[in-house]
């Protein structure tokens, strides 16, 4: 039975989910003047959740406003070594609720916007007929001509049978206060591999907000997913050994990210469009998907301004050189589980910090790529063509 939310019974464009990718695609196309009508359909009542999104620039200007902290060091360890390195560009935090909240108000303002909140969609169904889909909800139908489903991994399917590699990255953390001022403000630490089974792909990642409280997260790159639980016996006992203070936790984030090349297309049906980690989002090699749904977001609303519609899209010759380098990283990461993390203790050693940022940041040059490569050992490297020359194309698929 259908509650009390009102939905529109017909419009242009329907976002299923407004999490990072939903909500920045209204609010791109808010700001660019989009005058068809938008429905974001939410399951989650209240934008309150646990998360922020952190990325380093440079920053997109419609994004700034909503940076909570930067940080301009930054900090890998493992084994006996640590480097400290200065950051050219920032590394930037967005915290999720703030951003969200602030669309939420924003589309508020405009009346052909309606998002609406404890939404669950069940099912989506193409009437050829009519060139509409029919989006049903537990609070009732919405008609849409275009439909964005970023739902996130609802119904994802490909890991364990997929000829491209599938990895992932899980996490979870607490933001804590101390009862000392233990932390450097200014230095987000990227990767602690001093932690056990840190040389097989597991680290501590650390944004401090003030010298005494910080998200400390427990991280797992590996075919295999880590419990919450697991996790967190990682979190305490580093802030047990290596922070050394009394703490008090405030709150708990968990989440896994899927490490795959994959192919997740944009659109397998007309009018029906995947965005965010849905529409594979997530840079392969290292999760982060925030800049990547931002680019991708700013492009289909200006698309959608534009002509009506978003267009298709070609991979261009630096997208697939990246890609390979995606691939040849998660395919070495797979076969060998020390990989990973050797690799990166290798590229904090030997490359530019500049470059690095560059390469994390997606603005790396083919120059930077082949110094990137040449960490990369002989070995490995043979490993993953093979493995990579026997393989077909692989695509991922959705279903609701
Ligand atoms: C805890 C965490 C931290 C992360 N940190 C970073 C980071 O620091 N930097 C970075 O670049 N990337 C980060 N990522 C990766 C990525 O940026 C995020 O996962 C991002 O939120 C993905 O956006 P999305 O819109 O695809 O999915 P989400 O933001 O998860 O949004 C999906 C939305 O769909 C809604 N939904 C699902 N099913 C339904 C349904 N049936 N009906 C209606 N609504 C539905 C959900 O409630 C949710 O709000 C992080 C991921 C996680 C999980």
């Amino acid at each position: 039975m259908s509650n009390q939310i009102y939905l529109p019974r017909q419009v242009d464009a329907a976002i299923l989910g407004g999490g990072c990718a939903g909500m920045s695609l209204a609010y791109r196309l808010l700001l660019g003047g989009y005058r068809g009508s938008v429905v974001v359909l939410e399951r989650a009542v209240d934008f309150d959740r646990e998360q922020r999104w952190c990325f380093w620039g440079p920053i997109d200007k419609d994004i700034t406003p909503f940076v909570s902290k930067t940080w301009s060091k930054f900090l890998v360890a493992g084994g006996s070594l640590e480097f400290v390195r200065p950051a050219g560009a920032k590394y930037y935090q967005v915290s999720a609720p703030s951003f969200l909240n602030a669309i939420r108000e924003k589309l508020s303002t405009a009346n052909n916007f309606y998002l609406r909140m404890g939404v669950t969609v069940h099912k989506t169904t193409r009437d050829p007929a009519n060139h509409v889909w029919n989006i049903g909800t537990d609070c009732g139908d919405v008609a849409a001509k275009l439909v964005f489903d970023a739902r996130n991994l609802r119904g994802f399917t490909g890991s364990s049978d997929s000829a491209a590699p599938w990895l992932h990255q899980s996490f979870a953390g607490l933001t804590i206060t101390t009862s000392k001022d233990v932390f450097d403000t200014d230095a987000v630490t990227l990767m602690d591999f001093r932690v056990p089974d840190g040389n097989e792909g597991a680290f501590i990642y650390v944004l401090p907000y003030s010298q005494n409280s910080a998200l400390i997260e427990s991280t797992l790159i590996s075919v295999d997913r880590e419990e919450t639980d697991e996790h967190l016996t990682r979190v305490n006992w580093y802030i047990e050994t290596k922070v050394k203070s009394s703490v008090t936790v405030h709150s708990t984030e968990t989440g896994i990210i899927p490490m795959t090349t994959t192919k997740f297309p944009f659109s397998t049906t007309p009018g029906r469009y995947y965005i965010g980690i849905l529409g594979g989002a997530a840079k392969p090699s290292t999760g982060y998907a925030f800049t990547r749904i931002q680019r991708h977001t700013k492009r289909i609303a200006a698309e959608m301004i534009k002509f009506g519609r978003p267009l298709s899209y070609r991979p261009s010759s630096t997208d697939q050189r990246r890609e390979w380098i995606d691939d040849v990283f998660l395919t070495a990461s797979a076969i060998n589980k020390k990989f990973f993390t050797q690799t990166v203790l290798r590229m904090v050693d030997r490359l530019p910090p500049d470059l690095l940022i560059r390469f994390l940041s997606e603005n790396d040059s083919l120059a930077d790529d082949v110094k990137v490569m040449s960490v990369v050992g002989n070995r490995e490297l043979a490993d993953a063509a093979a493995t990579l020359s026997g393989r077909r194309p692989q695509t991922g698929s959705v279903g609701d």
